[in-house]
């Protein structure tokens, strides 16, 4: 595997240059948003689509968890006519065990038993402990709070709405057998959906005063883990959670809304892992890490988006992971700030 070595700041020499900005990365520059190229390639598109659906990855694993979920431990949509705490229990119960065991399993892989050693990890530092930063002074501890307190009780009310919904016939429905092409195309175009929602919504909570007040608490996490993917403040779960809204003018299957509502939740777990893959034997097992986004962690004002689409690279806020890249927004940062004292003095 190869461990590149680079700094902070391109030509650096010496002492400073020994200061690793990343433990591991992959190479650079990463690639941005491969399937919206113009003209179109039908054949690039269709194996792009292939990697994200033809092997192992977090969408194919979290599309196996929605529909075994609907299959087996779902409660039947009769039931849900009318409120009751029996399967509204139940669907909690269930998304609760989902995501604490994907979490834990990763955590314990990777940072308690090591499993991996520091193979592919992009972050050497270990999780914080007694921190003020934190809640429980400790980084692991206030993830699980904010991830299941506050994450995974309001997945479960939009799901027990939708719920409610379908039941009652109130959301728009298609099913497998009507329409088959659409039924399945439907969960190709959710992380597409996804990708355009994320960015603009992640977008709007780096607005200042947003930001402040409910961003950084994901924001508290430079380097993250898997707990750290759905450690939101609760006004960020409600709108980042909302992304299956599509789904109330799109006519689409209650299987759809379990796949959108598990894939927010669950792709954070993996895309936070902190490893760039996970290894059984030195073999590659699935892709986790999101070197995209950990960049993000780390320099927070690039990559509001997913690799999926090239909102990033049109409105100028894509980084390649290069210390060139690094240089040029540091620059336009500091732009950015005499900007907006000189306002503060004119004003
Ligand atoms: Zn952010
Ligand atoms: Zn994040």
């Amino acid at each position: 595997m190869p461990s590149h070595n680079y700094t902070d700041q391109p030509n650096e020499t010496g002492a400073q240059a020994k200061r690793k900005v990343w433990h591991w990365h992959p190479e650079l520059p990463i690639t941005n948003a491969k399937i919206f190229v113009w003209p179109p390639r039908p054949l690039t598109i269709f194996k792009i689509l292939a990697s994200y659906w033809l092997r192992l990855t977090g969408r194919v694993v979290i599309l196996l968890t929605a529909i075994l979920s609907w299959i087996y431990f779902q409660p039947l949509l009769a039931t849900a006519v009318n409120f009751e705490v029996e399967w509204v229990a139940h669907i909690y119960l269930r998304n609760l065990g989902l995501f604490v065991f994907f979490a834990t399993a990763l955590h314990l892989y990777f940072y308690t038993y090591k499993a991996q050693g520091m193979e592919l990890r992009y972050d050497g530092r270990e999780m914080a402990r007694d921190s003020d930063v934190f809640t429980f002074r400790n980084q692991l501890f206030d993830n699980v709070f904010w991830s299941i307190a506050s994450g995974v009780t309001i997945w479960t009310i939009f799901e027990v709405f939708f719920m409610w919904g379908y039941a009652n016939e109130m959301i728009p429905s298609v099913n497998l057998a009507d329409n088959p092409v659409w039924f399945v195309a439907i969960f190709i175009l959710i992380p597409l959906w996804y990708s355009f929602y994320f960015y603009w919504i992640h977008r709007a909570e780096h607005w200042p005063p947003f930001y402040k007040k409910v961003h950084a608490l994901h924001h508290r996490n430079v380097n993250v883990g898997p707990w750290s993917g759905l450690s939101m403040h609760p006004i960020e779960h409600i709108l980042y959670l909302a992304s299956p809204a599509i789904h109330l003018v799109i006519p689409s299957h209650p299987l759809h809304v379990i796949f959108h509502l598990q894939f927010t939740t669950l792709i954070a777990v993996f895309t936070h892992a902190g490893y760039d893959r996970l290894l059984i034997k030195d073999k590659s097992i699935i892709d986790l890490g999101y070197f995209f986004h950990q960049l993000h962690h780390r320099y927070f004002y690039c990559n509001y988006g997913t690799d999926e689409m090239p909102w990033d690279k049109w409105f100028g806020s894509f980084h390649d992971g290069t210390p060139e890249a690094t240089k040029h927004q540091m620059q336009q940062e500091m732009r950015r700030k005499k900007r907006a004292q000189g306002s503060n003095k004119a004003a």
